[in-house]
């Protein structure tokens, strides 16, 4: 069975209205039917201290921010609240839609603007994002797969993180055809500068503007705005990885493990129409609902609609109630 959809959709979407990886630049997001893992014993987890202690010292402080957030001032709130919505627009509408499945096309002044959304929101550069993400798509719930979600909620979670990559995801990284990113100076530019860039736009920057502004406390602000609002928007991103690939309906696809998630499309910005999505991964709305629940699709219709976007691919609804019927379970509706 086809884990993706852009084989057997292909010829059913009108030529004129849809794009199903031609013209994208890359098809390396597409599910590899022929890959097997390898027999034998799996390799020995190699645990990776340091991102270990730091993402548990991080998390142990972010709790000890929920006990500042009432003594911070609203606009604080606000202003941790403003950059959750940059930081993540940086890894949807950025990282994911744009650089992982090129699902739309980007001015330089937006690439340059996401590029820094992204860096706000210290995920990886980029193009280690995409890269990983592609393997993702190409070998989901494989040995191959950086989250394989078979490995536990966990593990596709924030373990993944933790501990050395198998090997069969670094060598089937190093296969992807990447040089549509190569070829983007954002992206590798990006890459360059990753670490002060993120040590200026996911803590500096976020902590100074309360305190330069409307007088707030630094510690406050460091606490609110970088901290404890990076920890929130880094959980809401791998929810996707672990809650949509097992939690909720599959109305596509009910062949594969990614499914429709109410919880994780309110809280990573409308990307948890998981099953549609690893159907239909070239899709720039990642639903086929358009901008309701969809921040990010609002977003990158708002950026179409003030010309610093275009192309955006998508698939027709004669393709998409096909499947439904040919492989969805039945449920027909998100959730
Ligand atoms: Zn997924
Ligand atoms: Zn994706």
């Amino acid at each position: 069975m086809a884990q993706n959809g852009a084989a057997t959709v292909e010829k059913e979407i009108p030529a004129h209205e849809e794009d199903v990886g031609a013209g994208r630049g890359m098809t390396d997001d597409v599910f590899d039917e022929t890959y097997r893992e390898k027999s034998g014993p799996k390799p020995a987890k190699v645990y990776v201290w340091r991102n270990i202690i730091l993402m548990a010292l991080l998390h142990v402080v972010s709790l000890y921010s929920l006990c500042v957030l009432p003594s911070a001032k609203f606009a604080t709130l606000l202003w941790a609240f403003v950059c959750f919505l940059i930081s993540g627009l940086g890894v949807t509408a950025g990282a994911h839609r744009l650089w992982s499945h090129r699902s739309y096309k980007a001015t330089l002044p937006l690439r340059i603007i996401l590029a820094i959304a992204n860096s706000m929101a210290f995920q990886n550069d980029i193009f280690e994002w995409a890269r990983d993400h592609r393997v993702h798509h190409k070998f989901s719930e494989t040995d191959a797969d950086p989250h394989n979600a078979t490995r536990g909620f966990f593990f596709s979670h924030v373990g993944w993180l933790l501990v050395r990559k198998h090997p069969d995801v670094i060598e089937k990284g190093k296969k992807l055809d990447l040089s549509d990113l190569k070829a983007d100076k954002v992206v590798m530019f990006q890459r360059r500068y990753y670490k002060t860039s993120v040590v200026l736009l996911c803590f500096l920057f976020p902590s100074f503007v309360p305190w330069y502004f409307w007088g707030e406390n630094f510690w406050n602000s460091f606490l609110v705005a970088a901290v404890f609002r990076y920890t929130v928007i880094l959980n809401a991103t791998w929810l996707v990885n672990s809650a949509a690939h097992m939690y909720g309906n599959r109305p596509y696809d009910r062949h594969i493990n990614p499914r429709e998630n109410h919880l994780v499309v309110f809280g990573a910005l409308g990307e948890g129409f998981h099953n549609y999505h690893h159907t239909f991964p070239f899709d720039y709305s990642t639903s086929e609902y358009g901008w309701r629940w969809n921040f990010t699709t609002g977003f990158i219709d708002l950026m179409c609609s003030l010309g610093l976007a275009s192309d955006r691919k998508s698939v027709g609804k004669a393709a998409i109630v096909a499947r439904k019927i040919g492989t969805g379970d039945g449920s027909d509706k998100t959730g």
